[in-house]
């Protein structure tokens, strides 16, 4: 996943090529100015020049966010992120302290039955199957990766409940590692809604945002979405006389 940069010398041409790029995009952001509805980009340059835009806008917005769930290291995050499959941060939230009181290491996790711990994470729905996938994660953690999260996507996606969004809110948030893009129910919609991506598919939509997002963007452009569709980019009846992004969306869903 990571991006090999090759500088090319900059002859007359490419000089010219950027120059040009430039020009398109400041002409589009003036053309942005003071709208409602916004137009279309026509082509890269502006299409570079709206998602620069909108990640500026995120960080004017939301300058220091990060993951919701309450953790205090990498094993911790991946427990509550596994957990909130289908379930609110909030509820998460209140359902930890006392679970990692009750079980402080991963072999605690490892050794506990599936039923016993289904009973203690209940409230956070689907506990049989985040149970079987706890306990699944703790024994790989431990049998294959000598009790250490491993840093490697690739790595990280065979231990039992950790899918590319589980992995990448732990490689990002715990390791500061930019593996690829968190797609969860926010993130999908805002992406959609922006144009930003035209898929469906979680997989295929991180695909997009990872050419469209720059690499050092990609840990905080997710942390910041997440809290746009909290607050702003509802799903339903999206706030959209609040929203910093009228002048840039032409979105169906704009209530605005
Ligand atoms: S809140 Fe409205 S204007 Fe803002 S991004 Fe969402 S749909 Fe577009």
């Amino acid at each position: 996943m990571e991006r090999v940069v090759v500088e090319m010398p900059r002859t007359p041409r490419r000089r010219a090529e950027g120059q040009q790029r430039r020009a398109d995009q400041k002409r589009y952001l003036r053309s942005l100015a003071g709208k409602k509805g916004a137009a279309r980009p026509k082509n890269a340059a502006e299409r570079r020049a709206r998602v620069q835009r909108i990640l500026a806008i995120l960080d004017e917005r939301y300058p220091n966010v990060t993951c919701a769930l309450h953790h205090s290291n990498a094993w911790e995050l991946l427990v509550a992120t596994i957990l909130s499959a289908q379930c609110t941060d909030e509820r998460v939230n209140k359902v930890t302290p006392g679970l990692f009181a009750k079980y402080p290491t991963i072999e605690d996790f490892a050794n506990v039955s599936q039923a016993e711990l289904a009973k203690d994470i209940h409230s956070t729905g689907f506990f049989n199957n985040k149970a079987k996938s706890v306990i699944g994660a703790a024994k790989k953690i431990l049998g294959e990766f000598g009790g250490e999260i491993p840093r490697e996507i690739d790595k990280l996606l065979t231990v039992p409940g950790a899918a590319r969004k589980t992995a990448n809110v732990v490689l990002g948030t715990a390791f500061g590692i930019a593996s690829g893009v968190v797609v969860d129910t926010h993130v999908s919609r805002i992406s959609q809604r922006l144009d930003l991506t035209k898929n469906a598919d979680p997989v295929k939509i991180e695909r997009d945002l990872i050419q469209a997002v720059p690499q050092e963007r990609w840990i905080s452009f997710s942390h910041q979405m997440i809290h746009f569709g909290r607050g702003i980019c509802v799903a339903r009846s999206p706030k959209c006389v609040e929203c910093p992004m009228t002048a840039l969306c032409y979105s169906e869903d704009r209530t605005a």
